[in-house]
């Protein structure tokens, strides 16, 4: 869970809202049950939780910035080469905008995008595999275009991208 965390960047600061949105959760399932000792053991339990998370998170984001070429949180990189694969599957270069160098990697790790769309609400996240080897001054990831299929609409984030 906390690699997953890790992944999309969760803070220290976003623990206390979700804690107060499980106890409200758990008040509602629970009805008359959830008494003021049921809801304050409930609380200390998710602040235990809460607690061993952050500090392995911490300790994973500090794992990662320390790194030759790492750094914490998000990162602006520009497409610097954009090669079309094949129909559905698109590979793209990516440099970062700072020009100094970037962490290696081992073979399965991948890259967390944040997708800012037009017309789109929300922010979206997602994950992309690194696909090429290592030791390069760009990173390659190669994103598969998921088009709409019988009542299921087209992926927003890959159908941007590609
Ligand atoms: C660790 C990891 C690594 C990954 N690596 C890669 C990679 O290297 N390359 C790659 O291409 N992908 C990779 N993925 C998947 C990628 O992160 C995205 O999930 C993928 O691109 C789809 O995102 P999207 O925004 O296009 O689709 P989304 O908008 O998230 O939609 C996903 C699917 O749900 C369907 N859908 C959406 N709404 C509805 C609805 N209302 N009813 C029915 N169906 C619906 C869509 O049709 C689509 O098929 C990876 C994922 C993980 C977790």
């Amino acid at each position: 869970m906390t690699e997953k965390h890790r992944a999309i960047g969760i803070k220290p600061e976003q623990y206390p809202l979700v804690g107060e949105t499980l106890l409200h959760a758990v008040k509602d399932v629970l009805g008359d049950t959830a008494t003021e000792e049921v809801l304050g053991a409930w609380k200390k339990a998710y602040n235990e939780i809460a607690k061993a998370f952050i500090d392995i998170e911490q300790k994973l984001y500090q794992e990662t910035e320390q790194l030759p070429g790492g750094w914490r949180g998000y990162r602006s990189f520009h497409v610097d080469q954009k090669v079309k694969e094949s129909n559905l599957i698109t590979s793209f270069y990516l440099k970062p905008e700072d020009g100094k160098p970037i962490a290696s990697y081992q073979a399965g790790q991948y890259l967390t995008l944040k997708a800012e769309i037009k017309g789109e609400a929300y922010t979206h996240i997602r994950h992309y595999s690194l696909s090429d080897a290592p030791g390069k001054d760009d990173y390659r990831i190669s994103v598969k275009r998921e088009d709409a299929h019988g009542d299921a609409p087209a992926g927003i984030v890959s159908s941007y991208f590609t």
